[in-house]
């Protein structure tokens, strides 16, 4: 079976050098996104640009799946630190993605916690997480990387007090808004995932001030990553 990876972002800055590195290009738009496929570094990928939000991206997942087959996703883009040690640019690599805005706490269940569900917080394939690892370690020169859970909601989180929060009560290292989306309906699916971010932002007041300026050079870093990613994909994970 052919590998073929979809790669996603949210917003356009996340997935333009991708869009640019890419040969033999073919649009094709469903459900009102555009997807691209083609060929980078000898690989077939699928990129595409969900939109903001949890909705979003979980219907251009399951377009990925459905439409065009593929066999594993690598989100990437930028989002709001939550664990202190990060700084602006660091990079997040996901262990696992939860929603932090799914609250029936009111009936008792924990915050993020699906009601009559199994799982809740979807693991990130611990291979596609070792590639992930193994490029920031040739390519993040300058930035710190940490391997966390990433915590998705249909909010920008710009209070010193939630990441606070979303920090001690939920175990965060990032806040964005479409990881968990991805990871749920990879989960449903069956299919590995990863989601890599590069910290646009502190999630806190100076969030309006830092955001534009950092997603253009926080986006090239995540997609430096990818990169790597795809040109070590053959040698590290097993073809299907
Ligand atoms: N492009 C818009 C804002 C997009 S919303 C603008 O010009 O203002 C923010 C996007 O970046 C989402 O896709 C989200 O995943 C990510 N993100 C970055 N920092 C975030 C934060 N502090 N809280 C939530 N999402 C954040």
């Amino acid at each position: 079976m052919t590998i073929k990876l979809g790669l996603m972002g949210a917003m356009d800055e996340e997935i333009a050098l991708l869009l640019g590195a890419m040969e033999e290009k073919k649009a094709v738009v469903v459900g009102g996104v555009t997807f691209t496929e083609g060929q980078l570094h000898g690989l077939t990928v699928v990129v595409c640009r969900s939109g903001v939000g949890k909705v979003n991206a979980a219907v251009t997942t399951q377009i990925l799946v459905d439409r065009f087959q593929v066999s594993a996703i690598i989100f990437t883009g930028v989002a709001g630190a939550v664990d202190p040690q990060l700084n602006i640019g660091d990079i997040v690599i996901s262990s696992s993605c939860q929603q932090h805005d799914m609250d029936v706490t009111a009936l008792g269940f924990e915050r993020g916690v699906i009601p009559y569900q199994a799982v809740s917080d979807f693991l990130t394939d611990a291979q596609l997480m070792k590639l992930a690892k193994d490029a920031c370690s040739r390519v993040c020169h300058n930035h710190n990387y940490i391997i966390g859970k990433v915590l998705s909601g249909d909010q920008f989180i710009a209070d010193h007090s939630v990441v606070s929060r979303l920090y001690e009560e939920m175990g965060g290292a990032c806040v964005e808004m479409e990881g968990a989306a991805l990871a749920q309906v990879s989960y449903l699916n069956d299919i590995p995932y990863v989601v890599l971010r590069s910290m646009s932002d502190k999630a806190d007041g100076s969030a309006h001030v830092n955001f534009a300026e950092f997603t253009v050079e926080a986006s090239r870093r995540s997609y430096e990553i990818v990169n790597d990613m795809l040109v070590h994909w053959n040698s590290t994970v097993e073809q299907a």
